[in-house]
């Protein structure tokens, strides 16, 4: 009998197993109390983090485009729920994203910056460059030349463009929340559900190649272990016994 038989396939066992590794042996190497480089806070790639989600189903069940439904429609329709959810899970962390707190739009060792409508270079805080970013997503989604509802409307030529904009900086907004806002999302109990989100998004966006892998590749270590299923648990013992090191996480599922 082998209970704890995880049922993956070898190759996403063994990228969770190495990405898993790389934070851990990173994290063992500070004796002297230095500043950590910055890959070192990737405290969101932990096993005990990422295994909290509010949803444990196949994502890609949910974004494949269903027979009869046009895939314009179901474009749109994700977007706009995208686009609704991750608005709302900033929102959460908001007073926490200052322009004192985050002076640039950081996620990794990537920064943001904004192109504003004649593709000028700006450089903004992390709070102004998410206030464009949903300032425009809101524009775009309720244009009805763009995103139409009526009956019988057709969508623009420069609608797949478009949808492709909006993922592209709704993407840098989960990966700032990820890279700046972790904790506060912890300290919040709301990771279950940025992590639900996430991978969701990403999954969709991935069926349909709305950012270009070049753009996500940032996040691939937590894109991979999220979009993997759960390790199942060990078959029926009476309670799950959580690591000692995890103790003060609760599941929520
Ligand atoms: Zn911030």
């Amino acid at each position: 009998m082998h209970p704890h038989k995880n049922p993956r396939p070898p190759l996403t066992a063994k990228m969770v197993i190495q990405a898993v590794g790389k934070v851990l042996r990173k994290s063992k190497t500070k004796p002297n109390g230095k500043k950590p480089p910055a890959e070192e806070k990737k405290q969101y790639v932990e096993p005990e983090f990422t295994k909290i989600r509010v949803l444990e189903f196949d994502l890609k069940e949910l974004v494949v485009l269903p027979r009869e439904i046009d895939l314009n429609e179901w474009l749109a329709s994700n977007t706009t729920t995208f686009f609704n959810l991750i608005n709302l899970q900033y929102s959460t962390i908001s007073e926490f994203c200052t322009g004192e707190t985050c002076q640039a739009m950081t996620a990794c060792s990537t920064i943001y910056y904004w192109y504003d409508e004649r593709g000028k270079k700006t450089k903004c805080t992390a709070p102004q460059y998410v206030d464009f970013v949903m300032s425009l997503c809101q524009k775009l989604v309720t244009d009805e030349e763009i995103f139409p509802t009526k009956y019988g409307k057709e969508f623009p030529n420069s609608f797949e463009s478009l949808v492709k904009k909006i993922c592209r900086y709704l993407f840098h907004v989960l990966a700032h929340l990820y890279w700046a806002h972790f904790k506060e999302t912890v300290a919040l109990d709301l990771h279950g559900h940025l992590n639900t989100l996430y991978a969701h998004f990403i999954v969709f966006v991935r069926e349909f190649n709305l950012i270009d892998p070049k753009e996500t590749c940032i996040m691939d270590d937590l894109s991979e272990i999220l979009c993997s299923p759960l390790p199942t648990p060990a078959p029926s013992t009476a309670a799950p016994a959580p690591s000692p090191s995890s103790q003060n996480h609760v599941t929520e599922r």
